[in-house]
């Protein structure tokens, strides 16, 4: 061991000082800022109240699913390719388990919080509820910037975090998954981790413990594209009701990663030309309409949209303000405000990524006549497969694409026709009609079972 080898210490960035991005001169990095002070978990608070109302549920459900049940924090050493040894701050919120396993994903990014992941932990729950599947809410994530690291330290990170998490996750207790910044990979990884920590005779039964593993490590096929896929089925379905025709409409998709590339890529095989898109690097815009898996195949390539010929760079507020059918905001929350809401024009938003649009950005847009299918409904089908594959490592089956995509879409289709119908009914938008029959799923349970003691 040289000297200074891991005994640098680094007090310099820890984990849970990262600096904001810089904020951009140029069209090609103008990143939208996510702004910390957005109460994230407020909101997705005060829909949990409104839908309480509507569906007149009892208050100890909803005084129960205003916190979550756990909140997990720790910090955890990794001796970087240096030599520098950082400290890393990671989260697993658990939200709800009254209807199965913790279930929802980890998100690798700069912003992680407690407020967010326990916003995102929520959602989770009535995802699980809303879509009929045994599973509760769950969420987690590493404050720190995963493309600032190398691809060694990903995986010491991701081993290390799953490590320090040890018996809080399990396959029958709280099930983690992809979302922004980590990917079959890193699912790879912590599955490894999980079982070298469980004793031998285990091993081959705690697969189950992630999901959206590589197919050849157990993962399933369709799980990639899963989320793109039923927010499809979902905007097909809102089609339908709308007479929406798909071919030689338009749409543009904010974040060209698992979600939004996927979309776009299922949605061009309808006819439908993505003319504009964006991610943290910046925005692009080409009127004939990009070539969806071409860019698909470059993002993977390079990590971006950055430098991809064939699209002329635009601004953000240029990008916000292009004249499309369909508007997918695929990246972060808070994207969509007051000033986006007015500038957009588009039939339909489809929330491809977790709380996209602010409370006053969903106002003005439901004024101005713009439908929102919410985050709750479709993007869900990325937990529906989740439960696909969390069912086939149970009982060592590997079903076919085709079988997957099938139950996706009867799964995607009954839960959008039941949120359309309750919408419709009791004249609400389709984000409280969504929350609003998680609650009424959850609070049976809860009445039938009661609370211990
Ligand atoms: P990803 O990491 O694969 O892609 C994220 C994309 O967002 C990238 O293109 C990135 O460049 C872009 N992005 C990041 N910061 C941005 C910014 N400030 N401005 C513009 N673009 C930015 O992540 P993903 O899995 O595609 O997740 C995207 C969203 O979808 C998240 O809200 C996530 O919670 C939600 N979601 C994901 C899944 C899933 O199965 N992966 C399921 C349900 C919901």
């Amino acid at each position: 061991m040289t000297p200074n080898s891991d005994s640098k210490i680094s007090k310099a960035a820890p984990a849970d000082s990262v600096a904001p991005p810089p904020v951009a001169s140029s069209s090609r990095s103008s990143m939208p800022a996510v702004v910390k002070e957005y109460d994230f978990f407020g909101v997705v608070q005060d829909y949990l109240d409104d839908a309480a109302r509507v569906a007149r549920i009892e208050p100890f459900v909803t005084t129960i699913l205003s916190q979550p049940k756990n909140e997990i924090i720790v910090n955890f050493p990794v001796k970087m390719d240096n030599g520098e040894i950082r400290l890393f701050k990671g989260y697993r919120v658990q939200h709800n388990n009254i209807l199965g396993p913790f279930k929802g994903g980890m998100r690798y990014h700069p912003h992680v919080s407690l407020d967010d992941v326990k916003a995102l932990a929520a959602m989770m729950t009535w995802k699980g509820a809303l879509m009929r599947i045994p599973f509760g809410g769950g969420k987690g994530g590493i404050k720190f910037d995963p493309n600032a690291v190398s691809k060694h330290e990903l995986q010491k990170i991701t081993r290390r975090f799953t490590h320090a998490l040890g018996s809080n996750i399990g396959p029958d207790y709280d099930i983690p998954a992809p979302d922004v910044g980590t990917n079959s990979q890193t699912m790879a990884y912590m599955m490894d981790t999980y079982s070298n920590m469980v004793g031998s005779y285990q091993k081959q039964s705690v697969k189950g413990v992630v999901t959206g593993k590589p197919v050849a490590s157990g993962g399933t096929l369709g799980r990639t594209k899963a989320t793109g896929q039923g927010a499809v089925f979902c905007l097909i379905e809102w089609a339908k009701d709308n007479n929406m025709k798909f071919e030689g409409s338009t749409i543009a998709v904010q974040g060209f990663g698992n979600v939004g590339s996927n979309l776009a890529v299922i949605l061009s095989k309808l006819g439908v030309s993505t003319v504009a898109v964006g991610d943290h690097t910046g925005y692009l815009y080409n009127p004939e309409g990009f070539n969806a898996h071409k860019l698909q195949d470059y993002v993977a390539a390079h990590g971006s949209i950055a430098g991809y010929p064939g699209g002329k760079p635009i601004t953000r507020e240029e990008f916000f303000a292009t004249k499309v059918d369909i508007f997918a905001p695929c990246a972060l929350e808070n994207q969509i405000k007051e000033g986006e809401a007015r500038s957009l024009q588009c039939k339909v938003i489809v929330e491809g990524a977790n709380g996209p649009t602010n409370p006053a950005g969903e106002k003005i847009l439901l004024d101005r006549g713009i439908q929102i299918l919410p985050d709750v409904l479709a993007n869900s089908g990325g937990v529906t497969v989740s439960y696909y594959e969390w069912v086939q490592n149970k009982r060592s089956e590997s079903w076919t694409e085709e079988e997957v995509e099938e139950r996706l879409e009867k799964a995607m289709m009954r839960a959008y026709r039941e949120v359309s119908d309750f919408a419709r009914q009791r004249k609400v938008d389709l984000r409280i009609a969504a929350y609003s029959l998680a609650l009424q799923r959850i609070e049976a349970v809860y009445k039938e079972r009661e609370i211990f003691p």
